[in-house]
């Protein structure tokens, strides 16, 4: 593994907003594109990587069971829209050279293999990047909780949670001009404060077992690389 990095295995996860750049909706070709390209180098530099996406680029069950879709068929749906989202990353990433692998939680042997966690690791340990998709295979829950699920299993020493924004504020940057950022917080202060930066499953699950997460802004070319240093290129959280 080559110097600086802190460390060796990750779970990188990447909303579905992430993914659809300032269309707001779908798959950017340029933001996967981009994506492809600093996955490339940190692969090649030895990290073993793991991706969940998520799907709310297409589709959220929450929101279409407001609207008066059963909530659990809602659901479903979306852990289906990230599985789109895993195939158009699979494609960028092996288009750039990058081995890959997808693994789904809801089985679709033509376009994916099952999650298997024994499998998912091997393939990390052989350089491969494994790209988790719908999510925990259950209705009710998020690709938040999947994360820190699938980190934890696979023994990530490190969640890394791309978003659009370079960190956790204490209220909403877009909204409010005098939001305070915080260069670390932990995970109890988070659920304590209410602060939005994942579901309360999810963060509960991160504190319980000690995973420590960096929030950090996806759009600016080289953070997740930053982020695996060590530098200060957003939030841990831990
Ligand atoms: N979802 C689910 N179970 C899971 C993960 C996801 O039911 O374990 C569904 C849920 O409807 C959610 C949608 O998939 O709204 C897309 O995932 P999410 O909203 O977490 O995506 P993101 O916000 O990261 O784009």
């Amino acid at each position: 593994m080559s110097e600086g990095y802190k460390y060796k295995r990750v779970l990188l996860k990447l909303s579905g907003e992430a993914l659809a750049g300032d269309a707001g909706y779908g798959i950017d070709p340029k933001v996967v594109e981009d994506l492809a390209v600093q996955i490339k180098d940190i692969v090649k530099d030895g990290v073993e990587l793991a991706v969940v996406v998520g799907g709310g680029n297409i589709f959220r069950g929450m929101a279409a069971s407001a609207e008066g879709m059963e909530r659990a068929q809602a659901d479903y749906i979306g852990m289906l829209a990230t599985v789109m989202n895993a195939l158009a990353l699979q494609d960028a990433f092996e288009r750039h050279g990058v081995y890959s692998r997808v693994q789904s939680a809801i089985n679709m042997q033509e376009v994916s293999e099952p999650y298997i966690r024994r499998r998912a690791i091997r393939h990390l340990e052989k350089g491969r990047v494994v790209i988790l998709a719908a999510g925990t295979g259950n209705p009710y829950f998020t690709t938040d909780t999947t994360a820190a699920l699938r980190a934890c299993e696979i023994d990530a020493e490190c969640l890394l949670k791309a978003t659009k924004v370079d960190g956790v504020y204490d209220s909403d940057p877009r909204t409010n001009p005098d939001a305070r950022k915080f260069d670390k917080i932990s995970y109890l202060d988070v659920l304590s404060m209410g602060l939005n930066v994942m579901d309360s499953t999810a963060t509960s699950l991160c504190m319980d077992n000690d995973l420590p997460m960096i929030v950090f802004d996806l759009t600016v070319p080289g953070n997740i690389a930053k982020a695996l240093k060590g530098e200060n290129v957003g939030t841990t959280v831990q």
